[in-house]
């Protein structure tokens, strides 16, 4: 049932209603004064009378007016008897020969009728309820009940390899799991078993869901689809029922792809910080489906992919063999395979002559798949309001900027603390450039851009996979030479450094209870990814000791940041000038009014996996 239904429905029944009424007033009895009735069994024109204790009905012989009424008359009528009458009414009524009745004159409103207004809002309320009912079925996917099942044929998926850029580390993975699906005999013949479930693990937006689909269209096979977290908003015991229908269906037409997303929803180990409710539903959902894939006996031709953004905190279980045994780590993509990103993404898109999509991706480092995607989006969008035919390469500049930077806000900052602004962003672009080996000050400004009121952008010189305790420690003093710069020249603390003290916070704490970086905690990993620590059996003797060290390092750093700048005052002055000046400083603009020659850093030459 849909909105106009129920309207309908409701007018209806108000019509209905309206009828039944209106025609009792038109056609029931016309009310009379009682002195009137008494008039009319004088004139002996009272034909026949039906009485129900004090309550009269009755017919005329003879229409007569209505009292008070010009022009209207009754032949019908009713009145109520006082009950101070004295009058001897029956013997006044057969003197005027009328008829005194056992049954009513005017038939009541049928009972049937009487049953169906009674019922109507009854029923309209059990409408809704199964209008309500069938509308979260449909949010369910509508794989109960019949209702239009979630299955992308291959035909509408038409998304292949050439879609997705950069894969090669994986494509030879997952070329595998394409070739079993092309041509399930083959393996069957040699009696080997089918790779079962697989898991695409990396970070958000590498695009996994994307290769996914791209395996379905290449194999060109039927593709079902379902997001883990769809199966917890729903009711007790469909998330499992759901999954059952799921894997009747995909074996009904295989071969085929299942594709579980976002599996972590459902997956998390026991013991990890779950969000509260919804618990019974997740276990009862993930075993449900590792049920389904045990029961596989490796020749129904069926493949269960599945994507996760946290492969860390996935139950073991799931990855037990005959599960999803295999893992594709996704990664953001290198330089190479930034540049293939961009070429796919502006195929449909008209670029200017200037355009290199090469140097583009040389500031892209770190950037992923759906990234690189939006940049190009934005870029095209610039165009569009710059009434240009082509996206130019200034588009894409500054596209990136505001991808990176955030918005520019049209506020207008108190001079005072522009000016703290800008030996804040100056103390954080002095320290990147003064640290040896510290990823190079791309871009400072002080025009103030969401939460805000100035950034410093510095990004590494290539794609990097590995940080050194050096390195880290000269993040952690960039980071920290906003705070020291205020203090070190107004002699305040302000709020400015809140998301500063959080990177350095979560960088100093990885050092001490991640990466073995200290000393005296030495090679021990006492931070889980997730969850309590003391649930690993962690003492609260070694924790406090981490919190001591992670506190020395960073007092160590502050310490060092203000020495810096302390023995550099005359470029953090020289930077601000140019900061209140123009806003905005480049590349170039920052080393030139530091007067620091900016050296090319090479990262660390073997790379320290991550
Ligand atoms: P994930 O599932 O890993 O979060 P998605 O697959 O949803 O990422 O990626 C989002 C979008 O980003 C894709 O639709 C695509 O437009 C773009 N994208 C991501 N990775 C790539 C890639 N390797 N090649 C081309 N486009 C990509
Ligand atoms: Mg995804
Ligand atoms: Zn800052």
């Amino acid at each position: 049932m849909r909105w106009p239904t129920i309207a309908v429905g409701l007018v209806g029944y108000l019509l209905l209603f309206g009828v039944l009424t209106i025609q009792d007033q038109l056609a029931g009895p016309q009310p009379v004064p009682y002195t009137e009735f008494k008039n009319q069994v004088a004139n002996k024109n009272v034909g026949a009378l039906f009485a129900r204790g004090n309550s009269i009905q009755g017919e005329l012989k003879k229409a007569a007016a209505v009292p008070d009424e010009q022009g209207r008359t009754y032949q019908q009528f009713s009145t109520e008897r006082p009950t101070f009458a004295t009058d001897d009414l029956l013997a006044e009524l057969t003197g005027g020969a009328a008829t005194v009745r056992a049954t009513p004159l005017v038939a009541q409103r049928g009972f049937l009728a009487n049953l169906l207004i009674s019922f109507a809002p009854m029923l309209l309320l059990v409408a809704f309820y199964v209008w309500m009912f069938k509308r979260q079925q449909g949010a369910m996917g509508g794989l109960l009940g019949g209702g239009k099942k979630k299955r992308v044929d291959p035909e509408t998926v038409r998304v292949t390899f050439d879609d997705v850029a950069g894969i090669d580390e994986v494509e030879a993975e997952i070329n595998e799991v394409v070739d079993f699906l092309k041509s399930p005999e083959k393996y069957r013949r040699l009696g080997a078993r089918a790779p079962k479930g697989v898991l695409l693990a990396g970070a958000p937006g590498t695009g996994k869901t994307l290769l996914a689909r791209a395996t379905a269209g290449e194999a060109n096979v039927p593709f079902f689809s379902a997001s883990a977290s769809e199966f917890i908003e729903m009711i007790v015991g469909v998330g499992a029922s759901r999954v059952r229908e799921l894997f009747t269906e995909a074996r009904k037409v295989a071969p085929a792809i299942i594709f579980i997303d976002e599996i972590d929803t459902i997956g998390r180990a026991r013991g990890g910080a779950r969000a509260l409710g919804g618990h019974d539903e997740r276990e009862q959902t993930l075993n449900q489906i590792l049920t389904e894939m045990d029961g596989f006996s490796g020749h129904e031709g069926v493949v269960v992919l599945a994507a996760t953004n946290r492969p860390d905190v996935l139950d073991p279980a799931l990855m037990r063999p005959g599960r999803f045994d295999r893992q594709i780590i996704v990664h953001p993509p290198d330089h190479k395979g930034r540049v293939e990103i961009l070429r796919v993404h502006t195929r449909k898109v008209p670029l200017a002559a200037d355009v290199n999509l090469e140097q583009l991706a040389n500031s892209t480092p770190g950037m992923t798949g759906a990234d690189l995607a939006n940049l190009v989006n934005e870029a095209a969008l610039l165009a569009a309001r710059r009434t240009q035919d082509a996206v130019q390469q200034r588009d894409l500049t500054d596209a990136l900027e505001k991808v990176q930077l955030g918005t520019a806000r049209n506020v207008v900052i108190p001079e005072a603390e522009r000016r703290r602004t800008a030996y804040h962003e100056a103390g954080h672009a002095l320290l990147g450039m003064l640290q040896p080996g510290a990823d190079p000050v791309r871009k400072v400004s002080i025009i103030p851009r969401g939460r805000a009121l100035g950034v410093t952008l510095s990004t590494p010189e290539s794609d990097r996979y590995g940080f050194d305790a050096n390195y880290l420690r000269g993040r952690i003093i960039g980071a920290l030479g906003g705070m020291a710069a205020e203090q070190e020249v107004f002699n305040i603390v302000t709020t400015g450094a809140e998301s500063d003290l959080e990177m350095v916070t979560r960088i100093a704490r990885s050092m001490v209870g991640r990466w073995g970086m200290s000393e005296r905690i030495g090679t021990l990993s006492v931070l889980p990814a997730e969850g309590d620590p003391r649930m690993f059996g962690i003492s609260n003797g070694l924790l406090d000791a981490v919190d001591e060290e992670v506190r020395r390092i960073t007092d160590e750093c502050y310490a060092e940041a203000r020495r810096l700048l302390r023995d550099n005052r005359d470029k953090l002055d020289a930077i601000v000038i140019q900061l209140l000046l123009r806003e905005s400083l480049d590349e170039q603009e920052i080393y030139a009014a530091a007067g620091i020659t900016r050296t090319v850093n090479k990262p660390s030459p073997t790379p320290i996996p991550a």
